[in-house]
């Protein structure tokens, strides 16, 4: 008999559970990162698993790696011809910490990260609905987290993919007393406007982390007020391995979560795997990005977007709240967005603004909030389609397609042609919601019109913005 147990859980303590499911994590991680591992697999699996030193069983390694093999099982899964117990339990085990990475992740999304703050968490939620509709399957994947901080401006690192097109590093937010007291008081003042969501974000986003020597202290702060550890995401791990082994362990002491290693080069790879063991990185997502990685993904934004490109890409930005640079003293609002011309790095950005006290940038987050945040749509004022999306009436009923997918938004049937005008004039951005409804055809249903609207509105279809 199978027993499953969770481990991003302070009540895991199972080494040789932990060591079953790390060593085959490396396995796979082998698998994504060296085409020669793939080679030496295809040419005798025994041997190249022999020669990793991990001892995995190549049966459960075979089920992960071959697609054949895993559409066989899932096949005989959803027929009721295979019980666990048929499986070989290495796989079973790493299976099972797969789906609860992607529980916990879901858990971010659907609850930790929604702000109490009852307009911020209804314009995160509109948000969120637009992305799946811009953005499609890979929307799901995003905590949508409500507050970020960058403890540098700029970045060292200047990788050629990056989405976010950082710039060099221009200055470093050091832990002086003074910025210490101001750190600690902009955490508590956010905590209390924002909720415990402001303690699920992180302290880098367009930046790297470890470019600031005291990025420690500050998550020791960050931990003080939220009991949180918050996620890591470096492309600098290997720049100094005691630094990013002693990071990983104060987040198992502390706050068992998820960390991520960007992988930028086969040297990389090779340091990687030979400075950490497989149960060091158990809690470490290894990304491939570069480009003789089989499983290198680099998404279409920022600098690996061709300017004059027509297409439109993806985003790597995965907050729908504010991002506080603390070394320039700016709070942008920030929301994931297609990247494309107007918008090349995947974001939208509907303001940026200057901050010289704690106080003073809470007042510029609460008045963000009533500016961009109200409570309901207002037919007395503009009404501007916010991305690129089309109305289409179907089987009776009024969709929305994006570039990701479409939804269905209403049952009532409003004519192509009253669509197609509404349409016109949203994209214009020049006219109120009643401008828009005295606009339309005479037959028209005013009444459905307006709940369309609504319903444009609530997926975060309509920007209300003036100005
Ligand atoms: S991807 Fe990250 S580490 Fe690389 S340049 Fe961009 S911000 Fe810096």
């Amino acid at each position: 008999m199978i027993k499953l147990q969770k481990i991003i859980d302070k009540n895991f303590h199972d080494p040789e559970y932990a060591r079953t499911v790390a060593n085959m994590k490396r396995i796979l991680e082998k698998w994504i990162l060296d085409a020669s591992f793939q080679d030496a697999w295809h040419r005798n699996p025994e041997q190249a698993l022999k020669e990793t030193g991990l001892d995995p069983d190549p049966e459960a390694v075979k089920l992960l790696v071959d697609p054949d093999e895993g559409e066989r099982i899932q096949r005989a899964a959803r027929e009721g011809r295979l019980k666990l117990e048929d499986l070989p339990e290495s796989y079973v085990l790493y299976k099972a910490f797969i789906r609860e990475k992607l529980d916990s992740r879901e858990e971010q999304r659907a609850k930790l990260c929604v702000p109490d703050e009852p307009c911020f968490r209804a314009w995160r939620a509109r948000q969120e609905r637009r992305c799946w509709l811009d953005l499609g399957p890979s929307a799901t994947a995003m905590v949508q987290a409500a507050l970020m901080f960058e403890l540098s401006e700029g970045c060292s690192v200047g990788c050629p993919f990056c989405g976010v097109a950082a710039k060099g590093l221009r200055g470093i937010f050091r832990y002086t007393e003074e910025h210490a007291l101001l750190w600690r008081d902009i955490l508590r003042r956010l905590h209390a406007l924002i909720g415990d969501a402001a303690g699920h974000g992180t302290c880098y986003y367009s930046c790297e982390g470890f470019d600031n020597p005291d990025y420690e202290k500050f998550l020791a702060d960050y931990f003080a007020e939220f009991g949180v550890v918050p996620q890591t995401t470096t492309a600098a791990s290997t720049r100094n391995i005691a630094r990013t082994k002693a990071l990983l362990q104060y987040g198992r002491e502390n706050y068992l979560h998820i960390d991520r290693f960007s992988v930028l080069s086969p040297a990389m790879r090779d340091t990687i795997f030979e400075s950490f063991s497989p149960e060091e990185l158990l809690l470490v997502e290894l990304l491939p990005q570069f480009p003789e990685a089989p499983a290198c993904h680099m998404t279409i934004a920022g600098r690996n977007r061709s300017e004059d490109e027509e297409e439109v890409g993806s985003t790597i930005a995965c907050a729908s709240g504010f991002v506080v640079n603390m070394q320039e003293m700016s709070v942008r609002l920030m929301t994931p967005f297609v990247s494309d011309r107007a918008h090349p790095t995947g974001e939208w950005i509907p303001e940026k603004a200057s901050f010289s006290t704690a106080e003073d940038l809470e007042a510029t987050i609460r008045r963000m909030i009533s500016r961009y945040m109200p409570e309901c749509l207002d037919l007395n004022r503009l009404c501007a389609a916010s991305c690129d999306f089309r109305l289409e009436e179907k089987e009776e009923k009024v969709w929305a397609h994006g570039h990701g997918m479409g939804i269905a938004l209403m049952d009532a049937p409003v004519a192509q042609e009253a669509l197609d005008r509404l349409m016109t004039m949203l994209r214009e951005r020049e006219y109120t919601g009643n401008d828009l409804l005295s606009a339309l055809p005479e037959e028209t249903d005013i009444c459905s019109v307006i709940l369309l609207l609504e319903n444009l509105w609530e997926h975060g279809l309509i920007d209300q913005t003036e100005g």
